[in-house]
């Protein structure tokens, strides 16, 4: 039998990044474009990769921003994080240094396993570089790429980055 690893995996941002819509993408493989506000959700799915099954618990949170308090239910028992940016928003982008280091704080460790994700990339209005990105990734030794959950592209990718920067940060200590 293939090995197990159970994985919870938070999902914050700015509000209206799309979070509820990459989540919703990647679990049910459909897209609404209606907005609607998103209570606090979590979604189980599992996967296979590279012969091990991941069980994934994703929490979909309500969304964030400068002032909010960070959460402690966004924190505990969460192996890995998924930080979403509208590349259509710079405030949204502006957002993620400051929730990453909310985070960090909490935990009181220097990094966390992590994936930033550009979303929106189907929008012609882009206020995001590529490279700012890239680069903000880099800064924070975290996973980074740009999605689309209208066009479902990249969705996948958003997880399997996610598993394995826990993997990749678990490895050596007792995780279940
Ligand atoms: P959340 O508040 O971060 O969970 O954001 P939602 O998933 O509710 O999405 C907010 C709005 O952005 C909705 O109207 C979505 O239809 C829209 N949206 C989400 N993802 C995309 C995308 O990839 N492309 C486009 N064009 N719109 C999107």
């Amino acid at each position: 039998p293939a090995e197990l690893r159970k994985r919870k995996v938070a999902v914050l941002g700015a509000r209206s990044v799309g979070k509820s819509s990459l989540i919703m993408q990647w679990a049910e493989g459909c897209f609404l474009d209606s907005y609607y506000p998103t209570i606090e959700n979590s979604v189980s799915k599992s996967l296979n990769l590279k012969g091990v099954q991941y069980d994934c618990e994703v929490i979909d949170t309500a969304g964030q921003d400068e002032y909010s308090i960070f959460n402690s239910r966004h924190a505990v028992g969460i192996h890995g994080y998924v930080l979403v940016y509208s590349v259509a928003s710079r405030t949204s982008f502006d957002m993620i240094q400051v929730l990453y280091d909310k985070i960090v704080d909490f935990c009181g460790v220097s990094q966390i396993p992590c994936v930033i994700v550009g979303s929106k990339v189907d929008l012609p209005a882009r206020q995001v570089p590529t490279e700012e990105g890239q680069q903000l990734a880099k800064e924070n030794s975290a996973a980074w790429i740009e999605t689309s959950a209208k066009q479902n592209v990249n969705v996948g990718k958003v997880f399997e980055l996610c598993l394995a920067q826990v993997d990749k940060q678990t490895s050596g200590k007792q995780t279940e």
